[in-house]
């Protein structure tokens, strides 16, 4: 999911930051007239005001602040950070332990899309593998359809001015047409978006098998929480399906069931196995779903397939259906409906999409090790323009993720342009048929990002969103970096990180539906985002750090990982107590302020030597680099490292000056989030010495 909302309503101050994270910026820009239904002029305007109204009270503020430093170390490197060590499912050097086990669920899924009531019906047989130590008793799935209802809890915590997750309209939710369990017909509750199958033997542990079989129908949301729904578009309607069959809750050894309901903020956390699907549409409908479509010969024509094959062998791109082909209706079937086959191997969730109107382009993918994938685009021809470079963008993010952190094992990357303004499933990513430039570029590599959080690393992201969009928009920051040239990478400049230390926001580790939405934003993407990188450019630098977060995602790839399994992975690896930040970065909401207090010589003689002051005036500490500028013109830069801070607010350390020293500066590359940067430099001028 691209997060939009009006989080950047609330910025308290102007910083300017690591430049990576910027990047997303416009894509506010882009989703903002749409989420907010005003007019851009208007609420750019607003909130340059607010923000600079903002940014004057918090310098006013933070010039208050300076007298004294509110930093306490005992706070910050307080011992037990670690609640529990490691037990035989997850070890305390934060990887699976030998006793880890998880459960399983293959799903065979059957449906039919009928485009004149915009109903889905199928059917959906799941055998579910039991390898807990537990007997289970009855089993809990997740209903999500049900969030369109209108007695739904998010129907009920909607608030009144709608927003992103909001309904438009309400459906009936699931129609259960049957509910069977090892063939015979089962006894089951609903609970909103959750639903309890009691068993009348208890499925056994450590392999134990059930068989459910559920025969549903639904209406398909026309905006549906911002993840699924269908557009009209001149030339046809477009279907993008998510959370369209009913799905298992994660049983696990950390909660048991995990059944919170599904409110709108928070996504899924779901089990892995292979699916198998047939979606029946007509026959003048494209389409595309997650997984490798296994009947091409029986829904493709003939010339669409000769320039797929085209397409695979080409790193150029290759149309696979024009705007022309789209006006014909001699291009494609025009009688009766086609049945198109999907297998997607180890999967949490399939997606697919569905329409007349998609034009559609292709290109190969060069993965690792000589292999190749296949990115594809489809969008109606009044995004023709504004998606021409869409495919290039999926190719060249899927190259890049499946380098740096581990392969991608959906061979087929599919962009689906229709209503959706961001949101992400295996091997398939819905975004806004209006996105463009930029925009599409952040939106895209953003979506495909998923694909290793949480699509391969299988976190919760109900209660950890940070887990996967967090990491991901880390990665995305190094992608953008990459791609052609930095075509899209943003140049350092002002804005407004603080709106990440909001005093009034929660921390990363506050759950989704709790956050408030302008805090959503900061702490589920970018707060995570700048923690990471701060660990790899300053912290324990790129090599340590790199090794630590592969080995993490290699760990856990299609497994469970925990906060805590992450904490300790990257500890273990990078060979480095991080409790400290881990504390203040995603339990608290702690600022950094550093400061430079003061510039000594010894006896008084620049040549003899310097002692320069350093102050923490935030609750946060984090390592110092320092910019000494001499009178003899020449600049050093000193770096120190964060155990400085263990014993009290400030620190005087030596310097060998062998002339005046005219500029000490800290963090001159706006490396750390400092909260206040109007104290970090310290000027001699004339004999005397200003801050
Ligand atoms: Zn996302």
């Amino acid at each position: 999911m691209i997060f939009s909302e009006k989080e950047l309503c609330r910025p308290t101050r102007i910083h300017r930051f690591s430049p990576h994270y910027f990047f997303l910026f416009p894509i506010f820009m882009e989703i903002w007239p749409v989420i907010c239904d005003q007019q851009p002029f208007m609420k750019y305007g607003r909130i340059w005001l607010f923000t600079a109204l903002l940014g004057l009270v918090s310098s006013l503020r933070a010039s208050a602040q300076e007298k004294k430093s509110i930093y306490d170390p005992r706070e910050l490197w307080a011992p037990f950070f670690y609640a529990h060590g490691g037990n035989g499912f997850r070890s305390a050097a934060g990887k699976p332990g030998p006793d880890y086990w998880q459960n399983r669920s293959d799903c065979k899924i059957t449906a039919v899309l009928d485009t004149l009531t915009h109903t889905v019906r199928g059917i959906a047989k799941i055998r579910y593998k039991n390898n807990s130590p537990d007997a289970l008793h009855f089993l809990w799935l997740q209903l999500d359809q049900n969030i369109y209802r209108e007695d739904s809890r998010a129907t009920a915590t909607t608030p009144i001015a709608g927003g992103r997750f909001a309904n438009e309209d309400f459906t009936q939710g699931y129609v259960l047409i049957g509910v069977e369990v090892n063939g015979k017909k089962a006894d089951y509750v609903t609970s909103d978006t959750r639903m309890r199958v009691r068993l009348t033997e208890p499925l056994s542990g450590k392999g134990g098998v059930a068989d459910l079989k559920i025969q549903f129908r639904f209406t398909v949301p026309r905006k549906g929480s911002d993840r699924m729904g269908r557009l009209a578009t001149p030339n046809g309607e477009i279907y993008q399906m998510g959370q369209w069959y009913p799905r298992m809750c994660v049983y696990d050894d950390v909660r048991g069931w995990n059944t919170l309901p599904y409110l709108g903020a928070g996504e899924f956390y779901l089990e892995y196995g292979d699916i198998e699907y047939t979606i029946d549409a007509p026959a003048g409908m494209v389409v595309v779903g997650s997984g490798v479509l296994q009947n091409p010969k029986q829904v493709l024509t003939k010339t669409e397939r000769r320039r797929l094959a085209k397409a695979q062998r080409s790193d150029q791109i290759v149309v696979i259906r024009s705007a022309s082909d789209v006006r014909d209706p001699q291009s494609r079937p025009r009688i009766g409906m086609l049945t198109w086959r999907f297998r997607c191997e180890q999967t949490r969730d399939v997606a697919w999409a569905a329409s007349r109107a998609f034009t559609w382009d292709a290109a190969k993918i060069n993965l690792p090790n000589g292999a190749h994938g296949l990115a594809q685009s489809l969008y109606p021809i009044e995004s023709q323009q504004a998606w021409k470079r869409a495919t290039e963008y999926t190719k060249h993010s899927i190259e890049f993720y499946a380098d740096y952190l581990y392969p991608y094992t959906y061979t087929v990357a599919t962009n689906v342009a229709g209503r959706v303004s961001g949101m992400e499933y295996p091997g398939i990513v819905f975004c806004d048929y209006k996105c463009k430039g930029q925009s599409l570029w952040f939106t895209t590599t953003h979506e495909f990002g998923h694909n290793w959080f949480p699509m391969v690393v299988g976190s919760d992201e109900r209660r950890y969103a940070w887990m996967d969009e967090g990491f991901n928009t880390f990665i995305n920051g190094l992608c953008t970096a990459d791609f052609n040239g930095g075509e899209y990478d943003t140049p350092a400049q002002d804005y407004a990180v603080n709106y990440c230390f909001n005093p009034d926001g929660a921390c990363i580790m506050t759950i989704p539906d709790v956050q408030r939405g302008q805090n959503l934003a900061a702490d589920a993407y970018y707060k995570p985002a700048m923690g990471l990188r701060l660990l790899r450019d300053v912290i324990l630098g790129r090599d340590r750090f790199d090794q630590a977060f592969k080995t993490y995602v290699h760990r856990w790839a299609f497994k469970h990982p925990t906060p805590w399994d992450f904490f300790h992975s990257m500890e273990n690896v990078a060979g480095e107590d991080l409790s400290w930040f881990w504390r203040a970065w995603f339990f608290k909401n702690y600022a950094l302020d550093q400061a430079v207090k003061g510039v000594d010589y010894i006896d008084g003689k620049p040549a003899k030597g310097a002692l320069i002051t350093v102050e923490n005036r935030g609750k946060m500490a984090l390592p110092v680099i320092a910019a000494i500028t001499e009178s003899n013109g020449e600049t050093t830069v000193v770096k120190l490292s964060v155990e400085i801070w263990q014993r009290g607010p400030t620190w005087t350390f030596r310097f060998d000056s062998h002339s005046k020293i005219e500029r000490v500066e800290l963090d001159p590359e706006h490396q750390l989030p400092d909260a206040n940067r109007a104290n970090n430099i310290y000027v001699t001028t004339y004999g005397t010495s200003e801050k």
